[in-house]
């Protein structure tokens, strides 16, 4: 039995997905002619009160267009240093949006209002323009930390003062609503545009959506377009997503409760530093000095349990739908016994 927790994307379809999925009606979603995906899309839209939705196959996608949606070139996005826009969509901002980032040094991944409205650029033809503000919640590199609405309030009166389009990459933002008891609602009334991903804690095989009013949308269309992202006969991997929006959104409490259990296991080994707050499903703790994360990332896979090593001192664990309560406990165990 391997136990793997390198990412929420390690998940197989499960057999009341497969089933869902060889049932779908399809058609042609590049002539809007999938009813699965069109579904999918109202729904997905109608949970969060907004006008409409685009599905694509990844969350690089709809935070790319999004991203060139509300941007012209030169103009710069304001950001957490660790943001997933910045670090992990291969340089895309600037490739795809020719567009500057400010990054700002967060807690956790988290910004404040009060950073937001510092870091805006004077209207001055030597600065970058500053047009947009993003968000990530749940934050990856912070751990899976989860931002206070009352922060997110607070920025986006910024952003409607000066007139800056607001973002959030939602990739996990499923993990927050359930961990912070939120209202998808609340979400789509304080932001322009929100990226959810599908592929991670829901436990679909692809598919993430971008959220926005009906005119912002017409045009992410016709970008997905030009980034080669408009398929076809998709309301396959639609229906995926239809299947986990019923069946895997509330189960993401077993998740946590999972992950706050290793944790303290992990807490109580001397080799252990410290260990960020476990809000939702990540786990990242780093190694005292001598010891090296990759090094005990080899060790653990020894007892067939996979993790990463996501810095030389730091391990990261993603638990997600596929980790089963004997996985836990097999994996309590294995830590208890690591010297
Ligand atoms: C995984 C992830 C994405 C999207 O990744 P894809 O692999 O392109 O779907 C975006 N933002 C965050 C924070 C993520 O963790």
């Amino acid at each position: 039995m391997i136990i793997d927790f390198r990412s929420d994307t390690v998940t197989k379809p499960s057999l009341g997905m497969l089933e869902a999925m060889m049932k779908a009606p399809v058609g042609d979603d590049v002539f809007g002619e999938d009813p699965s995906i069109n579904e999918l899309e109202n729904w997905v839209a109608g949970m969060f009160g907004m006008e409409a939705a685009l599905f694509c196959p990844s969350g690089t996608m709809t935070n790319q267009i999004a991203i060139k949606c509300h941007t012209q070139p030169g103009d710069e996005v304001i950001c957490d240093e660790t943001s997933h826009i910045y670090q992990y969509e291969g340089g895309g901002i600037a490739f795809n949006s020719s567009a500057s980032v400010k990054l700002l040094k967060g807690d956790l991944g988290r910004i404040t209002a009060e950073q937001v409205l510092v870091s805006i650029q004077p209207d001055d033809p030597h600065r970058p323009h500053t047009s947009l503000v993003s968000l990530e919640n749940t934050s990856n590199r912070g751990g899976g930390s989860c931002y206070d609405f009352n922060e997110i309030k607070k920025i986006q009166a910024v952003c409607r003062e000066k007139g800056l389009a607001f973002h959030l990459d939602g990739a996990r933002l499923w993990n927050a609503l359930v961990a912070k008891k939120e209202n998808p609602r609340q979400y789509g009334e304080v932001f322009d545009s929100i990226s959810v991903c599908l592929s991670k804690s829901l436990g679909c095989p692809v598919g993430s959506l971008l959220l926005g009013r009906k005119d912002f949308i017409k045009k992410a269309r016709r970008v997905r377009k030009v980034f080669g992202g408009g398929m076809r006969q998709a309301g396959f991997l639609a229906a995926a997503g239809i299947y986990a929006l019923q069946n895997n959104i509330e189960r993401l409490a077993e998740d946590h409760a999972h992950s706050k259990q290793i944790a303290e296991a992990i807490s109580k080994k001397d080799f252990v530093k410290m260990i960020l707050p476990v809000e939702t499903n990540i786990i990242i703790f780093e190694l005292k000095e001598g010891r090296s994360a990759p090094d005990l990332v080899a060790v653990l896979k020894e007892e067939n349990i996979l993790g990463y090593a996501i810095s030389p001192s730091r391990v990261r664990l993603v638990v997600h739908l596929d980790i089963t309560k004997v996985m836990v406990s097999k994996t309590i165990t294995a830590f208890q016994s690591l010297k």
